[in-house]
């Protein structure tokens, strides 16, 4: 361990200066003047420890941070009126006036010398070019490698000298942000740029992401604890037990320690967690724990519609409010794009399937913006909620759970066995069934894409389903989605699959039966024989 010759402390070496880096264990008396004062004077007596000049001309005071265990006073050092980047020292103070730790970063003279040679080699030769803040910003652009269709923004752009193996090097500090379109052909991250562009010779000396996406650590339940201990007599208020419980990766986390990815964010949650070891490994009891619930759940369902070939729907993170209203329900809204889950009964971030359920909302109204202005059309999007979350988890369900939707969500308001929200196998027709509730109807529409999931494979018939949004409108119908359907599996499967289609929306009343002369199967009996009175009539009975 290095000796101090100002100060009677241990002491860490800086690993390139060999300088003290870090200070601790430090034997001062207390002070009643200011933490600067103490600090400045503290700083002027291990100069010749930290190898600066001994006068602190080269600091520049920035400012003392006050936290809980007193006062910490900042430099930078600066050469030639210019900042040196990364060059800092900190001096901790405590209370009674003892400083007792010290941070530093400082460039010590040997590689000062080495810069004031190179500015004076630069001086007397010809060659005084530099870059311009335009020149270097242009340049700083091109390392940041934009994909065609990306924003690019520069947010910093100044002089300064960069630690370029460790002397410092008059260069350019830019950060360029770079934002892949929403609705891109790939599926790319955003980036921000920090980098260091030699003012001299224009090359990048450092370039380096500032977002970074990590992965962290997460317990959810998958879907939920009725389903994975095909138990339903688990209510809300049960104990319930570990093995109902799953640990997970939760990927691509920003740093920062909150629950935010390439996917979602719950930046719209009241207090929301923050781990920067990114451990969230939570059970229901903990709030957070819905936190990590809908960011797994929301992620893989993303990443699964990525590997479907959807990279460009919803490709961006969804702002998710984990409790944001109290009643037993949850909303997308259109105008703010974001998930709110409601906590009454089970909360409904507590069940996968909802979750997938209110996801769905938000990709439909991503590929047809404003879907659902027609009735039909939302009890399409409640169908498709329902699909999306029963086919995503039908392969891990207990088999009498496989048509049904929100299992431990339904514990608490459903008198069934198993408990459910809604099914996926009713026998409803169209269009004698609708009762003009968007939920109830769209029961019609989840059971003709449930069947067409049991004739046509759950990879087929999730493919087409998604796609053929594509083709609808706001105001689009029943009909008109069976016949996009259609359209879809002629572009991606050249129609294989037409009859099998028309099967299932021909039985269901959606679309009209040709070997009927067009009448549907769901027609109401009263509108038949209405329709047979009128025929009698014209028949002059
Ligand atoms: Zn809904």
């Amino acid at each position: 361990m290095a000796k101090l010759r100002g100060l009677t402390a241990k002491v860490e070496p800086h690993h390139r200066y060999k300088t003290p880096h870090q200070i601790y264990d430090i034997k001062t008396q207390g002070s009643g003047k200011s933490p600067r004062k103490i600090a400045e004077a503290t700083l002027k007596k291990i100069a010749g420890d930290l190898k600066i000049k001994p006068d602190l001309s080269q600091l520049k005071f920035d400012k003392v941070r006050e936290t809980i265990l007193g006062s910490h006073v900042l430099y930078q050092q600066y050469h030639a009126g210019k900042p040196i980047s990364g060059a800092w020292i900190r001096v901790d103070v405590d209370k009674d006036g003892r400083v007792f730790n010290i941070h530093n970063d400082l460039v010590s003279e040997p590689a000062m010398v080495k810069t004031r040679k190179a500015d004076a080699k630069r001086a007397a030769t010809t060659e005084t070019k530099q870059l311009s803040a335009s020149e270097a910003k242009a340049l700083a652009i091109e390392a940041a490698a934009p994909a065609k269709g990306d924003a690019v923004r520069v947010v910093q752009n100044e002089s300064c000298y960069y630690k370029h193996n460790g002397v410092p090097t008059l260069s350019w500090k830019v950060i360029v942000k770079t934002t892949p379109p929403r609705s891109g052909a790939k599926a790319r991250r955003p980036a921000e740029w920090k980098m260091y562009v030699d003012a001299r010779t224009g090359a990048i000396l450092d370039k380096h992401n500032l977002l970074r996406f990590i992965d962290g650590k997460g317990r959810v339940f998958d879907p939920n604890p009725v389903v994975t201990l095909n138990d339903t007599s688990l209510e809300d208020y049960s104990k319930i037990p570990d093995k109902a419980y799953t640990e997970v990766v939760l990927r691509d986390l920003k740093k920062g320690g909150f629950i935010e990815g390439p996917f979602v964010t719950t930046k719209t949650t009241r207090n929301r967690v923050k781990r920067t070891n990114r451990d969230f490994r939570f059970k229901r009891t903990d709030r957070a724990f819905k936190e990590v619930m809908v960011y797994f759940h929301i992620d893989r369902l993303q990443r699964h519609l990525q590997e479907m070939g959807f990279n460009n729907v919803l490709n961006h993170p969804i702002p998710v409010n984990i409790d944001g209203q109290s009643d037993d329900n949850s909303h997308y809204s259109p105008s703010d794009k974001d998930l709110t889950f409601g906590t009454g009964g089970v909360d409904d971030a507590e069940d996968a399937e909802i979750i997938l359920h209110e996801y769905g909302h938000a990709i439909q109204d991503n590929q047809v913006p404003g879907f659902g202005q027609s009735s039909e059309g939302g009890a399409m999007g409640e169908g498709f909620g329902d699909f999306l979350a029963a086919s995503f988890f039908s392969d891990v369900k207990p088999k009498n759970m496989k048509p049904t939707v929100g299992n431990w969500d339904a514990t608490a308001y459903s008198g069934a066995e198993p408990p459910f929200l809604r099914r996926l196998d009713s026998n409803k027709q169209y269009p004698k069934d609708l009762r003009g509730e968007v939920h109830d109807d769209g029961e019609i529409w989840s059971a003709c894409l449930w069947e067409l999931r049991a004739a046509l494979g759950r990879a087929t018939t999730e493919k087409l389903v998604i796609a053929h949004h594509f083709l609808l409108a706001r105001d689009s119908g029943f009909e008109e989605g069976a016949n996009a359907l259609i359209a879809a599996d002629k572009n991606l499967n050249k129609g294989e699959n037409e009859s099998a289609i028309r099967d299932v929306f021909v039985r269901r009343g959606i679309l009209p039966n040709p070997k009927r002369r067009g009448k549907r199967a769901g027609q109401p009996f009263d509108e038949i024989r209405h329709g047979v009175r009128k025929k009698s009539n014209g028949h002059g009975k």
